[in-house]
């Protein structure tokens, strides 16, 4: 076992077995041996790609959209531009570049960082220091007036919890020890706990072995954000992999290597997701008091934005090489049968705004 995996598991010894969001949440940031607190993750050489890092456009696409969301909230003088879990700072990198065909937009930017992973916070500073960053543990922190909110694969990354159908009714999903006392191993609870009477009542009748997943931190997170919103004016952007209605499936996925890896297997060396329900998502962002835009898909929205004349312009002054990468890069982002289906991307914004760029 990994040094975490002894940790968990002394653990479970005391004090009985995890629910499936504290393992996730300790695999990913235990702040010694979780995944995020101790590596770079990202790229061809780490265990995953993500949007920002496949092509420049995506970013690029994205500061124009912030710089159109200001124009539309009547050009604050000046707004708060944050970003949740910014990876190695490439997104917003791109982002604040394209945004500088707008000198007002530029000179109106405080920029604010909500990272937890002191990693990824010094790449972050290399990347974006030019723009002074401020960085926050939590969202809760960012400082009041107008904001622009961006959270790529950020909700993918929050614990959820696992609720299992049983013949008793739905019970929570735990990670305990199997019978050796070596080996992680999942298990059901034989009672009720608070989560397992938060599934909702429509599939009271799902067949048995199914299971639904609840991330108690990401509602929490939508709701202060749309709050906020409503208050002070503004708009967020989720990008992540997910359903658009909420439905039941196991989700909760670990990948090393650009592989797929059991999860419970040495905890803390592979990235643990979970697909986003972008249908609670919008219901919490609704009952918060913002307006929500789509989903749609990552495919749909990228192409509404441009992409494909951005991607000519930079093909424009490629070599044939580049040109071919540029045109397997967006194929990558947008095509049906890679990330432009399977991702969504829906906005919430304060109510009255003009529905942002994209969701037309
Ligand atoms: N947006 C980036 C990175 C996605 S990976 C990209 O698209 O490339 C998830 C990011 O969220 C990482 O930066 C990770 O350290 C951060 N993160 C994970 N859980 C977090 C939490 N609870 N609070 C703040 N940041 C978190």
């Amino acid at each position: 076992m990994t040094p975490l995996g002894e940790i968990l598991a002394r653990r479970i010894r005391e004090t009985g077995p995890l629910t499936v969001a504290e393992f996730m949440g300790e695999a990913l940031g235990h702040p010694e041996h979780g995944y995020y607190a101790t590596r770079d993750p990202f790229g061809r050489r780490g265990d995953f790609i993500t949007a920002p890092e496949i092509s420049q456009t995506f970013g690029e696409l994205i500061g124009l959209w912030a710089a159109t969301v200001w124009d539309s909230l009547g050009r604050p003088p000046r707004i708060v531009l944050a970003e949740l879990g910014p990876g190695r700072g490439t997104l917003m990198a791109d982002a604040l570049r394209a945004a500088r065909v707008w000198p007002e937009f530029e000179k109106a930017v405080e920029l604010h960082l909500v990272e937890t992973s002191p990693v990824l916070r010094r790449m972050q500073a290399e990347m974006l220091g030019g723009a002074e960053p401020a960085w926050h543990d939590d969202f809760d922190s960012l400082p009041d007036g107008p904001l622009v909110a961006i959270a790529n694969e950020f909700l993918d990354a929050l614990p959820i919890h696992q609720l299992v159908r049983t013949e008793e009714g739905w019970r929570e999903r735990m990670v305990t020890l199997d019978e050796t006392g070596r080996q992680l191993a999942f298990a059901v609870a034989a009672e009720e706990t608070k989560f397992s009477k938060e599934v909702p009542l429509r599939f009271a009748n799902a067949p048995i072995g199914s299971i639904f997943e609840l991330s108690p931190h990401a509602v929490s997170i939508a709701l202060r954000l749309a709050m906020r919103l409503a208050r002070g004016g503004g708009a967020a952007l989720f990008v992540d992999y997910g359903h658009f209605l909420s439905a039941c499936g196991d989700t909760l996925q670990a990948v090393r290597n650009h592989q797929r890896h059991d999860p419970l297997t040495d905890p803390g060396t592979a990235d643990l997701t979970a697909h986003v329900d972008f249908g609670m998502l919008a219901d919490v962002l609704t009952a918060g008091g913002a307006a929500v835009h789509g989903p749609v898909t990552q495919g749909s929205f990228l192409r509404a934005l441009g992409i494909e004349k951005r991607a000519e312009m930079l093909i424009g002054r490629a070599t044939a090489a580049q040109a071919n990468d540029i045109r397997i890069a967006i194929a990558r982002l947008t095509a049906g049968d890679q990330m432009g289906m399977l991702f969504k991307v829906l906005a919430a914004t304060s109510p009255g705004l003009a529905p942002p760029p994209g969701f037309g």
